[in-house]
């Protein structure tokens, strides 16, 4: 199904993300608990694409088990370290397995600053997505606007780029203060962004995530939010129990406020996602 069809429906919707292996050998444990999550019976499931492309295989063949596993699969596909002829190579695999929904990236420029020249921006890769097959394409979004860009004027710029070039849906970057997410709903919405916005909702449940955010610039950590890492960080056990609830938390609001589209940053982890499904089993269906 695609999800722009799906998401058409008015209902909220509860979606998870995995991401593939960078070896072999964790493939089939990766896949394990990708099917776990898939017996959750969400609305659809991401499966992230690795940077530079070298897992590329990994990633259709999660997507393609998720598939027959009876959940909607949405491949992820960066275009920044590829050539024209891979990214048409995965276009192909992708179309081969039936997969009929893409997140369309960049990919993160590499810290040698090694690309490849054919594309410069997520923009090019949907126009040529679109041109290539009947695909539903999704594209990345910030609230707390791009690390890279001037400031978020221009970042909405060129999300509305993105839009124009046949993006079906968009899926933020997470963050941790609905406030921010209302926000920016209102400034896309002026600038005639219409598509639908499917929040990004990380749970975070360990100490090596938090460094990991804190580490991003322009993360946005409320006081509620540091309080918790404070009293709870070093206690892997509770800060788990208390990453969940955050989340959960932040999930009901939003869709009380009728942002109805959740994508959970589930990170391979079964109990997490299962935790924060029966969580809303009375909210989202
Ligand atoms: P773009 O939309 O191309 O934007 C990149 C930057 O360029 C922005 O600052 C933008 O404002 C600017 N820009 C865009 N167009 C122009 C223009 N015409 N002129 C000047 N500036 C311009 N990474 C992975 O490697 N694999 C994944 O699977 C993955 N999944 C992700 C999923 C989500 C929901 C999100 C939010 C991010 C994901 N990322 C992933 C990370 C993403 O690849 C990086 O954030 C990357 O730096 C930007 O990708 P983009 O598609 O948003 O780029």
């Amino acid at each position: 199904m695609k999800i722009k069809d799906l998401l058409a429906k008015g209902e909220p919707t509860l979606s998870f993300e995995v991401f593939p292996p960078k070896t072999e050998d964790k493939l089939e444990s990766v896949e394990a608990a990708a099917l776990e999550i898939a017996g959750l019976h969400p609305a659809f499931m991401s499966v992230t694409y690795g940077a530079g492309g070298g897992t590329s295989r990994y990633t259709v063949d999660i997507a393609s088990s998720i598939m027959n596993h009876g959940v909607t699969p949405l491949a992820h596909l960066t275009c920044v370290s590829s050539t024209k002829e891979k990214v048409h190579g995965v276009l192909e695999e992708l179309k081969d397995r039936g997969i009929e929904n893409i997140l369309a990236l960049r990919g993160d420029i590499p810290a040698d600053g090694k690309v490849e020249k054919d594309y410069q921006y997520a923009s090019q890769l949907i126009a040529e997505i679109k041109a290539a097959g009947d695909f539903c394409i999704g594209a990345a979004c910030y609230p707390e606007g791009h690390v890279e860009s001037v400031n978020k004027t221009a970042d909405i710029q060129h999300l509305k780029e993105k839009v124009e070039a046949g993006c079906d849906f968009v899926t933020t970057q997470m963050f941790f203060d609905n406030n921010i997410l209302y926000n920016y709903l209102y400034r896309i919405r002026e600038k005639g962004i219409m598509v639908p916005v499917i929040a990004g909702i990380m749970p975070v449940t360990n100490s090596a995530q938090i460094k990991r955010i804190c580490s991003m610039s322009g993360t946005y950590l409320p006081s509620r939010f540091k309080a918790i890492v404070d009293r709870f960080g070093d206690n892997p056990a509770a800060m788990k129990q208390a990453g969940i609830a955050y989340a959960t938390e932040q999930i009901i609001d939003l869709i009380a406020n009728h942002v109805n589209g959740i994508h959970v940053y589930s990170m391979n982890k079964p109990d997490v996602a299962a935790q924060i499904k029966n969580s809303l089993s009375e909210i989202v269906r």
